[in-house]
């Protein structure tokens, strides 16, 4: 198995590094790297620039107007955007949901919703955990009863990120308490400025309101916004989660940010405290194997490979 980069890979990498960083607006980066809060309008125009170059769908095929990259080139990609302090790509638009229309979508479905997920100008949120069903997703219960042309949803959503700034939702909703829970659950897409939606803040420890509630009372959603199937929502959820591979690993973040604690601990004059650098080094050892992992799933795709334990489907990175 072979970890080292090709020097097309290096190329590749210090032609991203070159762009990334002249396109990287200086305030947001000041913010990602000293940990501020990043407003929505951060998140976004970051958004909107890596969506003019082509960018921010960067695992998308060409036929749907992204890069066509391979999974070596979305790494670097990653990487580089990690390293110049880039905010994270907000991922429910173009990480999770895109891919589903794009394979369980209809055409209309695709020419719809595609381009303003490619441009980062509207924003999407994951309406997946509900109260009591969180790891056992199946047993979800906000329920969308078919009246004609719409479907008429009822229920909760919760832990929804940044769901106070969502245009549109992707909801697993229950549609028939017929046999097995997976078997009842379909997949819509639900614009949450429809009227009977609203959202409430979480407040967390910190003080901050990054997820929130969202209640669905008699909210109409008209049937051409269910994805592919009635019933067959669990199929394309699973397909969903199974878009993240190595990015969840975040190894950049975590060199990033000790980088940051070694800086920290020299100005507060730390730093020569053995017993403070083994605590550092067992971390760095942490990150390294963390890495090499990463290497070695990356080179076994790059040859079509699964590695065993590193192929099923697994939580989304933004958790
Ligand atoms: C920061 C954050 C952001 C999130 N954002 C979103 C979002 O945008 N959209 C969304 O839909 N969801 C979101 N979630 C929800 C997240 O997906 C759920 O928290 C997750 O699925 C776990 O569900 P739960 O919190 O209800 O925990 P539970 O399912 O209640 O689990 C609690 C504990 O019990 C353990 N456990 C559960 N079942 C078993 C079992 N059978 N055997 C052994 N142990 C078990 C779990 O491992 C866990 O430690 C977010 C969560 C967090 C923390």
């Amino acid at each position: 198995m072979d970890l080292a980069f090709t020097p097309e890979e290096q190329q590749f990498r210090e032609d991203v590094r070159t762009w990334v960083r002249a396109h990287l607006p200086a305030d947001i980066a000041h913010k990602v790297r000293n940990s501020l809060t990043l407003t929505r309008d951060d998140m976004q125009n970051w958004a909107k620039i890596l969506g003019k170059k082509g960018w921010l769908g960067h695992a998308w095929p060409k036929q749907f107007g992204g890069p066509g990259w391979n999974a070596i080139q979305k790494h670097l990609f990653e990487e580089e955007c990690a390293l110049a302090c880039a905010p994270r790509i907000v991922p429910f638009g173009p990480v999770m949901v895109a891919p589903v229309i794009m394979s369980f979508g209809s055409a209309e479905q695709q020419q719809k919703y595609l381009p303003g997920i490619a441009s980062g100008e509207v924003w999407w949120s994951q309406g997946y955990s509900e109260p009591g069903s969180g790891s056992d997703l199946a047993s979800v219960k906000c329920k969308a009863e078919r009246v004609g042309n719409h479907y008429l949803v009822n229920g909760q959503k919760t832990w929804t990120t940044l769901g106070q700034y969502g245009e549109w939702i992707f909801c697993l909703v229950r549609t028939s308490n017929e046999g097995k829970p997976q078997t009842g659950i379909s997949f819509l897409l639900i614009d949450m400025k429809s009227k009977g939606v609203s959202v409430r803040p979480i407040k967390l420890l910190d003080g901050e309101c990054e997820v929130n509630e969202v209640w669905f009372d008699n909210v109409e959603v008209p049937v051409e916004n269910l994805i592919g199937e009635e019933n067959k929502g669990w199929t394309y959820a699973k397909h969903l989660l199974s878009h993240e591979r190595t990015n969840i690993a975040d190894v950049n973040r975590s060199k990033r940010e000790l980088e940051r604690l070694k800086r920290i601990a020299k100005a507060e004059g730390i730093w020569e405290d053995n017993r403070f650098r083994d605590e550092i080094a067992k971390l760095e050892v942490d990150v390294i194997a963390l890495e090499m992992m990463v290497l070695r799933v990356l080179s076994a795709e790059k040859i079509g490979q699964k590695l065993a334990g590193c192929g099923g489907p697994i939580e989304n990175s933004w958790q």
